[in-house]
C-alpha cells in the first residue's frame, strides 16, 4: 500500500490530460483523482501567445496546483505545465519538455516528474489552399489538431483546434473574406488533446513521477526518495584522467534530508570524447 491510498489528489486542468494521467495514478498509488476545471488555466498562459506565461514552468506548475487544491479542499495536489523551443543538442529540432508537479502540503512536499522529446510544433506563413493541404500533412493533421489565424494578430480571431479538413477550410475562407490580401498563420495546436506526440511526453513525465512518489526514504520513510545528483570522475579509457562521466550518485530525501552515495557499477571506462584532456 503506497502512501497515497484512498487520499483525494486535486488535478485542475481544462483540455483533457486528466483522461492521460488517471489511470495510471489511480493503480499505482491508490489515490483518487480529483478533476477540477473551475478555474480557466488560459489566464495563466497560452501557447498561442495571445496571453503570455508569467514566472518559470515550474512557477506557472505550482500555481496551478495551488488553485486545484484551493477550488477542491484538497491537501494534495498535481499540475502539469509544458514548454516548447528548441532541442538541447543541436537546437535545430522541436522540442517539449513536460513538467507534472505533485505538491503534498501535510508532507510539505513537491516533486517533479519530468520528461523531454521531440515536438509535433510546425508553424509556417501560407497564402493559399494547397500550401494550407501541403503543411496540414507535414504537421501530422488531422491525428494533431492545427490552429489558424491572419498574419496580422489584431484583425481576426484565432480557429483553434482545427481538426478535421471541413473545419480548417472553413476557417481559411473566413479569414480570407474579412483580409483577402492577407497571409496566413498555420500552425500545431500544441494543447495535450489534440497534440498525441505531446500526450507521450506527458505520459513519460507521469512515469518519472510515479516512480520517485513509490519510492520511500530508508530513514523516515516518506515518498520521494530519489537522486538528486550525480558524481562524475569515471576514468577516461585512453588517458585515465578524471572525466565528466558519473561514478557515483547521491540519493536525497526531501523530507528529512537523509543523503546517501551510491557508488555506481564500473563497467567500463569513460569514451575518450566526454574527456576533458583528450578532447578539450
Ligand atoms: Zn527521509
Ligand atoms: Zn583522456
Amino acid at each position: 500500500m503506497t502512501k497515497y491510498h484512498n487520499q483525494g489528489v486535486a488535478f485542475l486542468t481544462q483540455h483533457g490530460k486528466e483522461s492521460l494521467v488517471r489511470d495510471a495514478l489511480e493503480e499505482q498509488l491508490g489515490c483518487r483523482l480529483i478533476h477540477t476545471d473551475a478555474y480557466d488555466t488560459d489566464q495563466l498562459g497560452t501557447f498561442t501567445g495571445d496571453i503570455q506565461r508569467q514566472g518559470s514552468q515550474l512557477d506557472a506548475a505550482r500555481q496551478k496546483a495551488k488553485i486545484g487544491m484551493s477550488l477542491t479542499q484538497l491537501r494534495i495536489g498535481l499540475a502539469s505545465e509544458g514548454a516548447f523551443g528548441a532541442d538541447p543538442f543541436g537546437g535545430l529540432m522541436p522540442w517539449n519538455t513536460e513538467l507534472l508537479l505533485w505538491v503534498d502540503e501535510e508532507r510539505q512536499l513537491e516533486i517533479k516528474g519530468v520528461a523531454q522529446g521531440p515536438a509535433q510544433s510546425s508553424s509556417k506563413l501560407i497564402e493559399t489552399l494547397e500550401q494550407l493541404d501541403s503543411f496540414a500533412s507535414e504537421a501530422q493533421f488531422p491525428s494533431h489538431y492545427l490552429n489558424l489565424r491572419s498574419e496580422d494578430q489584431h484583425h481576426t480571431k484565432i480557429h483553434k483546434g482545427l481538426k478535421d479538413r471541413a473545419a480548417l477550410v472553413d476557417a481559411f475562407r473566413e479569414i480570407k473574406k474579412a483580409a483577402p490580401n492577407s497571409m496566413l498563420w498555420i500552425e500545431n495546436d500544441l494543447r495535450a488533446f489534440g497534440n498525441p506526440t505531446r500526450q507521450g511526453v506527458i505520459r513519460n513525465a507521469l512515469k518519472d513521477l510515479l516512480r520517485q512518489l513509490k519510492s520511500l526514504c530508508p530513514q523516515c520513510d516518506s515518498p520521494g526518495y530519489w537522486i538528486n545528483k550525480t558524481i562524475a570522475g569515471l576514468p577516461c579509457q585512453s588517458c585515465g584522467n578524471k572525466t565528466r562521466g558519473a561514478i557515483a550518485q547521491q540519493w536525497h530525501c526531501p523530507s528529512c534530508l537523509h543523503t546517501q552515495y551510491e557508488e555506481l557499477p564500473l563497467q567500463h571506462l569513460a569514451d575518450a570524447s566526454i574527456c576533458d584532456v583528450c578532447n578539450p
